[in-house]
């Protein structure tokens, strides 16, 4: 998977290499689908909720750039596996998600793997945390209209952002970083995300 899927597509960084080959992605799907678990593809995880590509994931992690000691946000834990590949290249993880079950079951599982420097939270996320702000890097997994505001003031100074962003049948994979005081964002790629629903987001039905 890491050779062949995210090398092989230009993610150079070793350090995300390594972390991507380090976290059983097949600990994260659910048990029927655990040998399509290194397979080329998102996979569902319950709720209509998917996991991402592993090289979508690796992407992300790469353009947040977590260094040790960085505070990183996520939101749209989901099964918890994109948090888990932040926790081994970042100091503190802070993860939100919308469903229950989904927080539930991703925090149990982030237990387990002894990802010690999560911090799962439970609720609308598109507002991001601002009493924990700022973050080094925030990597948003579901995607919104625009860029949300809120999430965009949360980005420290020199810190970076990653968020799909457009409509909801296919989005910009849109990336920035912070310096001077001014968010610079570019696109990377197109990119199709689950989306996110909230204040800042989509209207939650
Ligand atoms: N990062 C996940 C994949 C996320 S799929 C992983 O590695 O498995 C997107 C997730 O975002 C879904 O679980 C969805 O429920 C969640 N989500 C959507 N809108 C949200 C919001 N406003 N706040 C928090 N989570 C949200």
């Amino acid at each position: 998977m890491v050779l062949r899927q995210i090398a092989a597509r230009g993610v150079r960084s070793p350090a995300v290499l390594g972390a991507m080959g380090c976290v059983p992605r097949h600990f994260f799907v659910p048990a029927e689908l655990r040998d399509q678990a290194y397979e080329d593809r998102p996979l569902p995880v319950g709720r209509g909720q998917t996991i991402s590509q592993p090289y979508m994931v690796a992407l992300m992690t790469e353009l947040a750039a977590p260094g040790p000691g960085d505070r990183v946000l996520e939101i749209g834990t989901g099964s918890g596996y994109q948090a888990a590949v932040l926790s081994l290249l970042a100091g503190e993880v802070h993860t939100v998600e919308r469903l229950p079950e989904l927080f539930e079951a991703s925090r149990e599982r982030l237990a387990v793997m002894g990802c010690g420097n999560v911090r799962a939270f439970l609720g609308d996320g598109s507002a991001g945390l601002p009493g924990h702000a700022p973050y080094d890097a925030v990597v948003v997994t579901a995607g919104a209209p625009d860029l949300p505001e809120a999430l965009a003031a949360q980005v420290a100074e020199g810190g970076r952002i990653v968020a799909p962003v457009g409509p909801e049948d296919g989005q910009w994979l849109v990336a920035g970083e912070r310096t001077g005081g001014v968010l610079r964002l570019r696109r990377v790629l197109e990119c199709r995300f689950v989306p996110l629903l909230g204040v800042h987001g989509w209207p939650d039905a």
